[in-house]
């Protein structure tokens, strides 16, 4: 799936649809009320939802002017994108508003867990601009306070006149395959137990091959060859581009870097531990790596 960008950045006034971001978190319209002892649970005359099922996550402009005084607090920041003819904006707040019945505030990371391919795309996307514009008011240069750009996606100094592009940090991330095993790894950021890709920034003047071919041993102590470029994904924690490898091992025993890693090991592919969402890249490229060990044991 692709998303049309409008050729206006800021093309927020006329969309037909928003979505709300407030700080890490994104109003969505959530489908089933939590069961308390058989009944919705109801907190100050409003439905409380437990465990949401998120059907939605746009707006409707006219839903968020019967917010009333409320639609002040929204910041028209930016558009997102355009799908299927609709014209999509970010509202992007500083505080809560009162949402319309059967919205509520998701973290971005419980909604990514639940949301569509498109739906993750959108709140990808919203994130990173409203994280961008949040933390760029002012000019790192002179201290002056930026402004939107008349005609591109960019902040620019009103004093000095320095632009300011939307945020992104590429990072690397890989499975290593070793005959019928891949080398995961449990990070300190991870939940315990749960197995990843390793993964890392990528510095400045590297190629992304050559980040992960440091990261890995930087992390896990192993040299790795022959690394394939599989895909990629925008994890807006808060505006990074995974750049997903598959490398074979080269030699080496694994060495963590405790800082990082908390334990890390090969894994049989048909005895893998738990494994990151099926949200996520680290998650695809584990899959990939199984189907081309399924295909070489044909
Ligand atoms: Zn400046």
């Amino acid at each position: 799936m692709t998303f049309c960008l409008s050729h206006d950045a800021w093309l927020s006034e006329t969309a037909n649809s928003y979505i709300l971001i407030k700080g890490d978190e994104i109003a969505v319209k959530c489908s089933a009320l939590s069961k308390v002892g058989g009944q919705a649970e109801q907190v100050s005359g409003k439905a409380y939802v437990n465990s949401p099922s998120v059907n939605e996550l746009l707006l409707d402009k006219k839903s968020a002017l019967s917010s009333g005084s409320s639609f002040n607090k929204l910041q028209t920041c930016s558009h997102v994108a355009n799908i299927a003819g609709q014209s999509i904006g970010l509202w992007n707040l500083e505080e809560a508003i009162e949402l319309p019945q059967y919205w509520q505030w998701l973290s971005i990371r419980a909604f990514l867990k639940q949301a569509s391919e498109e739906q993750a795309l959108l709140a990808s996307r919203g994130v990173q601009l409203a994280h961008w514009l949040q933390h760029n008011k002012y000019c790192g240069s002179c201290g002056g306070k930026t402004q939107k750009h008349t005609n591109e996606r960019a902040l620019q100094c009103g004093s000095c006149e320095r632009l300011f592009f939307p945020d992104l940090a590429p990072c690397v991330i890989g499975v290593i395959v070793r005959e019928d095993e891949i080398l995961l790894a449990n990070g300190i950021n991870h939940k315990p137990g749960v197995y990843s890709a390793i993964a890392g920034f990528i510095e400045v003047g590297e190629t992304a091959e050559q980040a992960f071919i440091r990261e890995v041993k930087e992390e896990v102590g192993v040299n790795i060859k022959n690394i394939r470029y599989h895909s990629s994904q925008a994890w807006p924690f808060p505006s990074q581009l995974m750049l997903g490898f598959i490398a074979d091992y080269a030699g080496g025993d694994i060495h963590i870097d405790t800082n990082e890693i908390v334990h890390a090991s090969w894994f049989k592919l048909d005895d893998l531990p738990t494994l990151p969402g099926h949200y996520t890249i680290s998650r695809h490229l584990i899959d990939h790596a199984l189907k081309e060990g399924s295909a070489l044991c044909i």
